[in-house]
């Protein structure tokens, strides 16, 4: 059933070996807490004789709890697999019996007797783990359909000492999967089963439960199968038409660069056997780990140690690994840090209570090697991303400037070379130094990290969202152009401006944006060049009054005196102060007349007191058919499009006639984003 899998070596060998070693590894480890063990088992057993006495106490009863619960999670790392659930059943009778009877009182002293007999005989080797895990080599996974190109591709792994498994169908690889998990999958994107079929599995790999780093080779380099893959979140792209030789060079690269970030973690435990077990187990791995095992001195080690990932107890004295959990997600630089929780208890309340501390993963006690290390591996893997601090602003968690500079060049190279265009938005918040002044730094704080979660959360994941420095954050974004740059930022402060904050004196804030956007080749043909054009529209956005977004180039009429974007006409309160708004948020200069009288007044005449370059016009107005009348004659010193609405009954025979030369018209009710096309057509037109 799965003669497609090759495999160059023996894998029932390798395990056998490699259980033999753990059971020997689990020795020296026994060893050494062999003392320890023993005297909570005294615990116990004093508590039991009391017990059967009649006359154990609370405080007896709840120490041997204490110490059964201990037994129960660590048994098991020394090779005895039975001590582990018979302490963890002698725990839970100990736990719920009150008041016991002599039956229950016979039943735990017999237990305790089993439990004696099975710590005082020689630890059992402990579960042969998972071949992949024990290995020190990568393991490679190659899923291609043709099987000479799969043997050429192991040879030259083996060559360079990667293990390589080839699966020749994407069934074989599925059920590779489900047994092993490699380091790395080469993925041949073109199956003959059906096309597409290698974009799904892709997906499944990179999308999946356990997600895979999965380098693409195929023999059709469309820049669409490029921007394909990396959309779902493929490595790289490799042409089939490479030699093996240099295709394996590629994998062995990508290696490296994950082992170079060595991840480091942090584990608390009140348990010194459980921290020497994981300190064992990881350091093995090569990864760099730290352990406490006072919950109390957890702030200044978690500082010192600047973990990747954060293991933690469930129960321990003084502060329990849940609060532990929400202290970090509540702190600016620590709330990204993946957390993986240990606990004894797995049952549903429990596991509720694990994610609601925020917890990303938990491990059941007694702990199983295999199931912690692929769990700490997947952690690790999801928070790549982040890994490297060096990319990352501490303070918000999204990309630092030299990250992002690193992506925008790459980016502008692409649309180089594509003939693509790229918008850059730079963001800066309005009055921030008075928040700080009047809130308090902290307050200051929370809104940038904010800030960053709402534009990371705002754009597609191609873009680039960075922290540039300060209070200035820039977004990039790739073969978008301008002017809907200019709308996603604007949708962004609309949203963002409604939001209330709160100083730690509970006193309410608000805060609003400004922004410029330019766009590449338009604006300039290098980062510098567009960085500086995007300014200069932040400029003019400030200038303007904040709390809006304007595109590079764009000439506001404020600059005239006596020259506006746009006049409406309207004497519905609500809907213009809407329309009004946005106008402004997108960088329009705007007037609003309620009164039609008035604004033939003041836009008539050879010598007008206001000119506009649109008139956004209400067609039920009294007043409107004059308006319309004096525009259509097109006798004005300066070109104005008038773009008319009317009630849909009349929008032929209304007061003002769509004939009348009105450039555009639509029907009520307006839609504000609709009126917002409306109006940009008639600026280009
Ligand atoms: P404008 O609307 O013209 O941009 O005014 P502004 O007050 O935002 O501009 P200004 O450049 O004068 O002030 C920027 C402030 O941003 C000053 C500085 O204290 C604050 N700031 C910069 N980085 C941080 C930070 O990491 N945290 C906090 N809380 N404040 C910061
Ligand atoms: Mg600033
Ligand atoms: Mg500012």
């Amino acid at each position: 059933m799965e003669q497609g899998i090759s495999q160059d070596f023996s894998n029932a060998n390798k395990a056998a070996e490699a259980s033999h070693e753990a059971a020997q590894a689990a020795n020296p480890l026994w060893e050494r807490f062999k003392d320890a063990t023993m005297e909570r088992l005294e615990t116990v057993e004093r508590a039991v004789r009391s017990l059967l006495e009649a006359n154990l106490d609370e405080e007896t009863r709840r120490e041997a709890e204490r110490e059964a619960h201990k037994l129960a999670g660590s048994a098991a790392v020394f090779g005895f697999a039975k001590s582990s659930s018979i302490a963890r059943e002698i725990e839970l009778t100990l736990r719920s019996m009150s008041p016991a009877g002599p039956e229950q009182a016979r039943r735990i002293s017999e237990m305790a007797s089993a439990l004696r007999r099975e710590l005082e005989g020689p630890p059992l080797a402990p579960p042969p783990p998972a071949a992949a895990l024990t290995d020190d080599s990568p393991l490679l996974l190659i899923v291609d359909d043709d099987p000479e190109l799969a043997q050429r591709l192991t040879m030259e792994a083996a060559a360079k000492g990667i293990r390589a498994v080839g699966a020749h169908a994407l069934a074989d690889a599925r059920s590779f999967l489900s047994r092993e998990r490699p380091d790395v999958v080469l993925l041949d994107l073109s199956f003959p089963e059906d096309q597409g079929s290698g974009f799904t599995f892709l997906k499944e790999l990179v999308r999946g439960e356990t997600p895979l780093p999965v380098m693409v080779l195929t023999a059709s380099d469309t820049f669409l199968d490029r921007v394909e893959v990396a959309r779902l979140g493929g490595r790289s792209f490799l042409p089939k038409s490479l030699p093996a030789a240099q295709i394996l060079d590629h994998v062995c690269f990508f290696l490296a660069q994950r082992q170079l970030s060595e991840a480091r973690i942090l584990a608390v435990d009140d348990d010194p056997a459980i921290l020497a077990a994981l300190q064992g187990l990881l350091d093995s791995k090569g990864y760099l780990i730290t352990t406490l095992e006072d919950p109390l001195r957890f702030w200044e080690t978690l500082e010192e140690a600047a973990p990747d990932l954060l293991i933690l107890d469930m129960d321990m004295p003084h502060i329990s690994g849940v609060e532990l959990c929400r202290t970090v997600r509540n702190d600016a630089r620590w709330c990204m840090l993946p957390v993986l929780f240990l606990t004894a208890n797995t049952d549903a309340a429990a596991v509720q209570r694990v994610f609601a501390a925020g917890a990303d993963d938990f491990v059941g006690k007694p702990m199983i090697g295999p199931e912690l290390m692929a769990r700490v591996a997947n952690r690790l893997e999801r928070m790549q991303l982040y890994r490297s601090r060096a990319d990352t602003d501490d303070l918000t968690g999204i990309a630092n400037r030299r990250k992002s500079s690193e992506v925008l060049n790459n980016y502008l190279r692409l649309a180089r070379r594509h003939g693509q265009p790229l918008s850059l938005a730079l963001i800066d918040l309005d009055y921030f130094k008075q928040v700080n002044d009047r809130h308090g730094h902290a307050a200051g704080d929370v809104v940038l990290r904010r800030v960053g979660q709402v534009l990371k959360q705002s754009f597609r994941s191609e873009d680039i969202v960075t922290r540039w420095g300060g209070e200035e954050f820039v977004v990039g974004m790739y073969t978008m152009r301008r002017n809907d740059g200019v709308q996603r930022l604007a949708d962004v402060l609309e949203t963002f401006r409604t939001e209330e904050f709160k100083d730690s004196e509970g006193r309410p804030f608000h805060i609003t944006f400004s922004s410029g956007v330019a766009q590449y080749p338009d604006d300039g043909a290098d980062l510098h060049s567009l960085y500086l054009a995007a300014d200069k529209a932040l400029y003019s956005a400030k200038r303007f009054g904040r709390n809006r977004v304007i595109p590079s180039g764009w000439n506001p009429a404020g600059d005239e005196a006596g020259i506006v974007d746009v006049v409406l006409v309207d004497d519905d309160n609500t809907a213009s102060d809407q329309i009004l708004q946005a106008l402004e948020t997108r960088g329009y200069r705007a007037e609003r007349f309620q009164d039609g009288q008035e604004a033939l007044r003041k836009l008539g005449g050879s010598d007008p007191y206001l000119q506009t370059r649109v008139l956004l016009l209400d067609g039920d107005f009294s007043g409107a058919a004059g308006l319309a009348d004096l525009f259509a004659r097109n006798s004005r010193p300066m070109r104005t499009r008038v773009i008319l609405y009317n009630s849909p009954s009349e929008r032929r025979e209304g007061p003002v006639p769509v004939e009348a030369g009105v450039f555009d018209y639509l029907t009520k009710p307006v839609s504000v984003p609709v009126l917002l096309q409306r109006i940009r057509r008639a600026f280009d037109a």
